[in-house]
C-alpha cells in the first residue's frame, strides 16, 4: 500500500478544508475505501477522518420526513424504530447487505460512494479498466460480464452500482444533503448517480471535496405496502444480480401511486416510470404485476454473459410487487442477512 498521511477532523469545516489543501479523501468506516487502497486502486496522498464529527442522528424533519446523518451506521440505520416503521423498503434494503461485522462499521455516507466490484476495476492485474485508469479499455465489455449492467452502459463501461441501500432511497426519493468550500446544497437521489458515458471515472454528481452531511427522505407513503427484492448466487454476504425495490399506495383495493427500481442493472438505480404508470388505478392482481414487469424489461440490453438478467428482472419485478401489495402494517422488516 503506498504511503498516506492520516488526520483526523475535528469538524465539518476542518475536513473540507484540509481535502481542499490536500486533495486527500475522507475516510468514514472504510469497508470500502480501505480494501481499494490495500489493491492499490486507490493511491491517496492521504485520508481525513470523520468519524470524530458526530454525524450519527436519525432525526425527524418539520416536514414529516426524516434526516439521516452520514456518520450514522448502516446497523443503526436499518434498526432505527422511525425507519422501520416508516421506511422498511430501506430497512429491509441495508439488513440484505454486507454482514453484521461490515454493518456495524460501514456509514449512510460512505454507502452512497462505494465503488463498483467489477473484478477488473477491483485487480490492478488487469490493464484495462476506464473506470481505473480512464483509455486503457473496458476488458469487461467482451469479457467476464455476468454481472454488468443491462441498461445505461456505454463502449467504454458495463458496471453497475453495487449499493442495496440506493436502490430503496431511488423509490422513497431521497436527497443528499452535501457541503464544500463554498456552502451546502441538495442533489436529488435520481441526480446523484451518474452513468458512465464517456467518462467512466465518473461514479457521482458530487463536485471535489463535496462531504456528504446526511440524506433527507421525505415523508413516506410506502410505510405499508413496500418490499425489497434481493436475488444473489448465495444467500448471505453477496452482491445482487438483480434487485428490486417497490413501493405501492393501495386504496380501496386500488393501486394509486408506486415507486420501482432495480438494482444491480446499471451504475445507477434504475428507476421504471412507465412500467410505475402501469400501474396506477389498477388492482393489484398477477396480470397487473405482469404487465408491469414487462414494461421494466423492455429497454434492457444484456451482454454476452448477462441475458439472464432480463428473464431475472421480469420474475423479480413480479415477486417484489406481490410481496409489497401483502399488507403487514408496521411489520419490522425482516433480517436477510447472514
Ligand atoms: Fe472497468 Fe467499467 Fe469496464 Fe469494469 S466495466 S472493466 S469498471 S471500465
Amino acid at each position: 500500500m503506498k504511503t498516506f498521511e492520516f488526520r483526523h477532523a475535528s469538524s465539518i469545516g476542518d475536513a473540507i478544508d484540509a481535502a481542499t489543501t490536500t486533495g486527500a479523501k475522507y475516510l468514514a468506516g472504510g469497508t470500502n475505501l480501505i480494501d481499494l487502497m490495500k489493491g492499490g486502486v486507490e493511491q491517496p496522498s492521504g485520508v481525513i477522518d470523520l468519524r470524530r464529527l458526530g454525524l450519527t442522528s436519525i432525526t425527524s424533519t418539520d416536514t414529516g420526513g426524516v434526516f439521516v446523518e452520514a456518520g450514522v451506521t448502516n446497523s443503526a440505520l436499518a434498526n432505527h424504530p422511525l425507519i422501520r416503521t416508516q421506511y422498511p423498503v430501506l430497512s429491509h434494503a441495508i439488513l440484505s447487505g454486507a454482514t453484521t461485522q461490515l454493518r456495524n462499521m460501514a456509514t449512510a455516507g460512505g454507502n452512497l460512494l462505494q465503488r463498483t466490484r467489477c473484478p477488473y476495476f477491483m485487480q490492478t492485474v488487469f490493464a484495462a479498466c476506464n473506470k481505473r485508469d480512464p483509455g486503457s479499455g473496458c476488458a469487461a465489455r467482451h469479457g467476464f460480464n455476468r454481472e454488468h449492467a443491462i441498461f445505461g452502459a456505454s463502449a467504454d463501461c458495463v458496471a453497475i452500482n453495487p449499493s442495496d441501500m440506493a436502490v430503496a432511497l431511488a423509490v422513497l426519493d431521497a436527497v443528499v444533503h452535501v457541503q464544500n468550500e463554498t456552502g451546502r446544497r441538495t442533489i436529488p437521489i435520481d441526480r446523484f448517480f451518474v452513468l458512465p458515458g464517456r467518462t467512466p471515472e465518473i461514479d457521482n454528481a458530487l463536485d471535489p471535496h463535496d462531504l456528504i452531511i446526511g440524506i433527507e427522505l421525505p415523508p413516506s407513503a410506502f410505510a405499508e405496502h413496500s418490499w425489497y427484492l434481493k436475488v444473489r448466487d448465495r444467500h448471505s454476504y453477496a452482491f445482487a444480480l438483480v434487485s428490486v425495490a417497490a413501493g405501492l399506495v393501495i386504496e380501496d383495493g386500488v393501486i394509486t401511486a408506486a415507486a420501482l427500481a432495480l438494482g444491480a442493472v446499471a451504475a445507477m438505480p434504475w428507476r421504471l416510470p412507465e412500467a410505475e404508470a402501469s400501474l396506477i388505478g389498477k388492482t393489484p392482481t398477477a396480470v397487473t404485476f405482469d404487465t408491469a414487469a414487462q414494461l421494466a424489461m423492455v429497454n434492457a440490453q444484456p451482454l454476452s454473459q448477462n441475458g439472464f438478467k432480463v428473464d431475472l428482472g421480469r420474475h423479480s419485478v413480479v415477486r417484489a410487487l406481490t410481496l409489497a401489495a401483502v399488507d403487514r402494517g408496521a411489520e419490522p422488516a425482516p433480517d436477510t442477512s447472514g
